[in-house]
């Protein structure tokens, strides 16, 4: 049996397993980024990491054949550099030969979105010769594995769905566009659509739900409204047409064989696939041959260690 190790850098936590070559976590860790830091300092860390995991796990390091690593931002696959890191503030960093020279494994560098496509595949997609992973959370992200890998696109970034146009001239963006699918379909947008709905509505079930949590959170709405309140069920309503637009249009483009929904909203569920899959269904381009499966993401916050360390399978 062969091990890789995955790594995946966030702006908040470093997380890092070892992971079989059936796509299986042995062990896993993780320390916090402290993203302010010096980028020496935060690779250290990685490094760290992986010796630490490699002793616990009691595998000798020549069974592992790689390291691989999922970045938030555009990475150089081919030269194994950070070109520039969205929420860690990392730019041109040759992180793939520092790693390699520290530990004595190679590794691999991917787009994190990426990498958790791949990952989720691995466990959903094996087989499918298209597949689309979208995760719907603070922003909206997603990735491609046409014939078993990892579409990178010409820089390394591969398919940034998020960033589509859903309304020309909307709502600002964090890339500095307006109208991405992003400030309509992720669980950030859902939260502002939520709280401008309960300020138009205050005797709505959602305030009540919001003030007994102490937050507006992305279940607010859905909560509610499966206990049949007016206000909420205008709110998810809304936002499924939101997040099915975007996931049609991707379909229309890809035609893929399957499509995952991951991010925080997939724990909805059946509440949130069974309208999606009748709107997709009903609107997409194709109307007459094999449907695109739509399902949910069954590895949540693990598909990107795993992607990651299973980028490095040749
Ligand atoms: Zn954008």
């Amino acid at each position: 049996m062969r091990y890789y190790i995955g790594i995946d850098l966030g702006g908040t936590n470093i997380a890092a397993g070892i992971v079989d070559s059936n796509g299986k976590i042995m062990i896993k860790d993780s320390k916090p980024t402290l993203k302010e830091r010096p980028t020496e300092e935060i690779i250290e860390d990685m490094v760290k990491l992986v010796e630490n995991l490699i002793k616990r796990c009691g595998i000798a390091k020549y069974d592992i054949s790689g390291i691989g690593i999922g970045c938030p931002g555009a990475v150089d696959n081919r030269k194994g550099i950070i070109t520039y890191c969205v929420n860690v503030p990392m730019k041109n960093v040759k992180i793939a030969e520092y790693i390699t020279s520290r530990t004595g494994i190679p590794v691999n560098l991917e787009n994190d979105a990426n990498a958790a496509a791949l990952g989720e595949y691995n466990v959903k997609g094996r087989g499918a010769n298209s597949y689309i992973f979208i995760t719907l959370g603070t922003g909206i992200g997603g990735g491609a594995i046409i014939a078993g890998k990892i579409y990178r696109g010409f820089n390394g970034v591969g398919i940034e769905a998020g960033h589509m146009t859903l309304v020309h001239n909307g709502d600002r963006c964090t890339c500095g566009k307006r109208g991405c699918w992003e400030c309509y379909g992720s669980v950030t947008a859902l939260i502002n659509q939520t709280i401008e709905k309960m300020n138009a509505n205050p005797s709505s079930l959602m305030n009540i739900k919001a003030k007994k949590i102490g937050k507006v959170d992305g279940r607010v709405a859905f909560e509610a409204a499966k206990e049949d309140d007016k206000s909420a069920k205008e709110v998810v309503q809304q936002y499924l047409e939101y997040v099915t637009d975007g996931i049609t249009s991707i379909i229309n483009i890809f035609e893929p064989e399957l499509l995952v929904i991951g991010g925080g909203i997939s724990k909805e569920g059946d509440y949130l696939l069974e309208p999606i899959i009748e709107y997709v269904h009903k609107y997409e381009y194709n109307k007459y041959c094999p449907k695109t499966k739509i399902e949910i993401a069954s590895l949540m916050n693990d598909a990107g260690i795993i992607g990651a360390a299973m980028s490095c399978v040749k």
